[in-house]
């Protein structure tokens, strides 16, 4: 959506100036460049443009239409929720942005909380659910299109692996600049240098691979996400350097070592998912119907989330297994490995545009 809200927060990306006007007719009143907007989103991508492009922009890693609909939040997408329900507890009073928010989903999960929410992405997958809970842009996280010290608390989950060390800098400068001083920022990411724990993971992903020589699973869109890591920071160290640069404080941090979710997901789940679209192939064959494994894939996964989203046996199942999975947390959060939960604090002082 786009509330009236939104319309006083948003900038110009290239220059900071106010947009005057009224969506879907906007222009900077600065350097008069024009934006378009529809009835769901204001597109707010900078002039400029950026060599590094990230390959959320492809068709392709949406084709299995995962983004159309929000189901309730399992696995290891509830852990992550969980975890920044707890970190950076949003309430009413808070105007927070999701960095990079993809199909908007954590927006939905979180609207209960009663903070105001805005969501920017590259790429304009957004759930049906998003552009009902919460406001939305596009644009690029590098140039954010709002005003200084405008939120009071901002989440970027899966995001910082994506960047190179110098779209890294620009993000935390411009996220350190639409907060607020004493504003929070949850990161979910990980960097290089792993713990010995993560060798168990190593198997993990090793018995999956053979699974899928054996036809038995189907890894090939994981492998295109993990394809676009540029994973830039080499151990938490340099992590605590990095966002001290940008005027950040770690507060609160705890790793993310899955080895219990990293058999649910990367074995149990796929060969599940694998299951079912082979399932849905045999039965459309045997309906007379040619389809391809991707539309298979893609409906099976839409019938799955359907039966997710009714509540049912599948979903408490997946329930127990979540909370299965959280003993990953409890039981290796205080050992220091790549992926980490950090929440850090934008310190005093004033940061405005370079
Ligand atoms: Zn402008």
């Amino acid at each position: 959506m786009i509330s009236s809200r939104l319309m006083e927060l948003v900038r110009c990306p290239d220059c900071g100036g106010t947009l005057d006007g009224a969506a879907p007719d906007l222009a900077c009143g600065a350097c008069r460049r024009r934006f378009a907007a529809n009835a769901e989103y204001l597109v707010l991508h900078p002039g400029v443009s950026f060599a590094e492009q990230t390959k959320y922009l492809d068709e392709a890693l949406h084709a299995d239409a995962r983004h159309e609909h929000v189901t309730p939040p399992l696995l290891s997408a509830k852990i992550r929720n969980d975890v920044l329900r707890s970190f950076l507890a949003p309430a009413p009073g808070d105007a927070v942005v999701d960095l990079g928010c993809g199909s908007g989903r954590t927006l939905v999960w979180n609207a209960d909380l009663g903070a105001y929410q805005v969501g920017i992405d590259v790429s304009p997958y957004f759930a049906r659910e998003a552009c009902d809970h919460a406001d939305l842009v596009l644009g690029d996280l590098r140039r954010l299109p709002f005003g200084d010290g405008v939120f009071t608390k901002a989440a970027a989950l899966d995001v910082f692996e994506h960047l190179s060390r110098e779209a890294l800098a620009d993000v935390l400068r411009e996220t350190a600049r639409v907060l607020a001083p004493g504003g929070r920022l949850f990161v979910y990411s990980h960097v290089r240098k792993n713990s010995p724990l993560a060798a168990g993971l190593k198997q993990i992903n090793r018995l999956a691979r053979w699974l899928e020589r054996r036809g038995l699973v189907d890894l090939a869109r994981e492998r295109l996400r993990k394809s676009d890591h540029l994973n830039p920071l080499a151990d938490i160290p340099d992590l605590e350097r990095t966002v001290a640069a940008a005027g950040f404080r770690i507060e609160r941090i705890r790793y993310y070592t899955p080895l219990i979710g990293g058999f649910v997901e990367n074995i149990l789940v796929r060969s599940g998912e694998h299951w079912l679209a082979k399932r849905a192939v045999r039965k459309q064959a045997a309906a007379g119907r040619a389809i391809d494994g991707n539309d298979a894939a893609r409906e099976a996964r839409a019938a799955a989330k359907a039966r997710v989203g009714r509540r049912g046996p599948s979903y408490a199942g997946l329930r127990l297994v979540t909370w299965a999975m959280k003993l990953d947390l409890l039981l290796f959060g205080r050992v220091r490995s790549g992926p980490y939960f950090a929440l850090l604090r934008r310190e005093g002082g004033g940061s405005g545009r370079p």
